[in-house]
C-alpha cells in the first residue's frame, strides 16, 4: 500500500513538473512578446528595452537553473551513509534507527514516505519538484522561489502598466484577451508565491526547517523556556549552512558550492541544548515519544547499539559488494 501511495505521488510529481515547464514557457513567451516588445514599441527606448531584456533574462535563467537543480540534486539521505564518517558520528551520538527504512537516523533527518528514505535536514516533500527539499538542495529551492517570484512580480507590474497606461491602447486591440489571461495568471501566482517564498526564506534566516518550525514548541527537558534548536548565532551563519558562503551576493548566483555541514553532524550550532540534554531526553520517555529526534543513552540501551552496529555492518557489506560488482 505504501509503495502504491509512493508511486502515485511520484506520478503526480511528474505531471506537476510538466505543468511547471508549460507555465514557465507560456509566461516567458508572454513576457517577451507582451511586455518587452510592446514596451519597446510604445516607449521607443533602447535603454529601457535592454534593461528589461537583462532583468527578465537573468531572472528567467536563474529560475530554470535552480528549478532543475532542485529536481535533480539529492537532498541527501541515509542511503548515502557509506560516504560519511559513521564511526565519528557514533562516537558523538548514539543514533537511533528509522523504524520504516531501517537505517540510522541522524539529527534533523526525517523519513519521507514518498521517497521512502530518511532525508538529511528534511524540510518537506515538494510535488512540484518531485523531490524532497533537504540539506543539499535547499539552496536551489529557495533561489527558485526567489527568482520565480521576482519574475512574477515584475511581470505583474509590466501587465498593470499595459492595462492602465493609455500609451499601449494602439497595440492592445488585437491581443487584449490573451494578455488578460496571462496577466491574471501572473497576479494570482505572484500573490501565492510571495506568501510561500516569504515563509520559506524567514525560516531559512532563522535556521529552521518547516518540520522543525512546527515541532519547535517541544521544550527542553532541562529548561522548559528553552527549545531544541539548530539555529546559529546570526542569520548570516544560518544562510551559510544552506548556501556555503557568507557573502550575500554570492548566495544569489548559480553555483554547486560545498556546504560547511555534511548533513549528519551539526557541530557549529549556537545551541548545544541537544547534546547537553541527551541524558535528560533518555530519562524522559514522553519526550522521546513526541519527537523524531530520538536519541537514547548508550549505557541504557545496549540492544539498540548492537542493532545499530549490525545495520551499519550490513550497509558496509552491501556497499563493498556494490563496489566490487561495479
Ligand atoms: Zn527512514
Ligand atoms: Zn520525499
Amino acid at each position: 500500500m505504501n509503495k502504491l501511495y509512493s508511486q502515485i505521488f511520484k506520478l503526480i510529481g511528474v505531471c506537476l513538473q510538466v505543468l511547471f515547464l508549460g507555465l514557465y514557457g507560456i509566461i516567458n513567451y508572454s513576457i517577451i512578446f507582451d511586455i518587452i516588445i510592446l514596451h519597446h514599441l510604445a516607449y521607443q527606448s533602447i535603454a529601457l528595452t535592454v534593461m528589461l531584456c537583462i532583468l527578465f533574462g537573468f531572472c528567467s535563467m536563474n529560475t530554470l537553473f535552480n528549478y532543475l537543480a532542485a529536481c535533480a540534486i539529492s537532498p541527501g539521505s541515509t542511503y548515502e551513509f557509506p560516504f560519511v564518517n559513521v564511526e565519528q558520528i557514533q562516537q558523538q551520538f548514539n543514533i537511533n534507527t528509522c523504524s520504516k527504512c531501517r537505517k540510522v537516523k541522524p539529527p534533523r533527518s526525517h523519513h519521507c514516505s514518498v521517497c521512502n528514505k530518511c532525508i538529511f535536514k528534511m524540510d518537506h516533500h515538494c510535488p512540484w519538484i518531485n523531490n524532497c527539499v533537504g540539506h543539499f538542495n535547499m539552496r536551489y529551492f529557495l533561489l527558485f522561489l526567489f527568482y520565480s517570484n521576482f519574475t512574477l512580480i515584475i511581470s505583474s507590474v509590466g501587465y498593470l502598466n499595459l492595462t492602465f497606461n493609455s500609451i499601449f491602447d494602439d497595440y492592445l486591440n488585437q491581443i487584449t484577451f490573451i494578455v488578460s489571461i496571462v496577466a491574471i495568471l501572473c497576479y494570482s501566482l505572484s500573490v501565492a508565491m510571495s506568501i510561500f517564498s516569504l515563509m520559506n526564506w524567514l525560516l531559512a534566516l532563522k535556521g529552521y526547517t518547516q518540520i522543525e518550525y512546527w515541532n519547535k514548541k517541544i521544550p527542553s527537558p532541562q529548561d522548559s523556556s528553552k527549545q531544541i534548536t539548530f539555529e546559529h548565532a546570526n542569520f548570516i551563519d544560518n544562510l551559510n549552512e544552506i548556501f556555503g558562503t557568507k557573502v550575500i551576493y554570492k548566495m544569489f548566483l548559480p553555483s554547486f558550492r560545498k556546504q560547511p555541514e555534511d548533513g549528519v553532524t551539526w557541530k557549529n550550532c549556537k545551541s548545544n541544548i541537544f547534546q547537553q540534554s541527551l541524558q535528560d531526553i533518555s530519562n524522559n520517555p514522553n519526550f522521546i515519544n513526541n519527537t523524531s529526534l530520538q536519541y537514547k543513552n548508550k549505557e541504557s540501551d545496549q540492544n539498540k547499539k548492537n542493532q545499530f552496529q549490525q545495520l551499519q555492518q550490513n550497509d558496509n557489506d552491501i556497499f563493498q559488494l556494490t563496489n566490487e560488482t561495479l
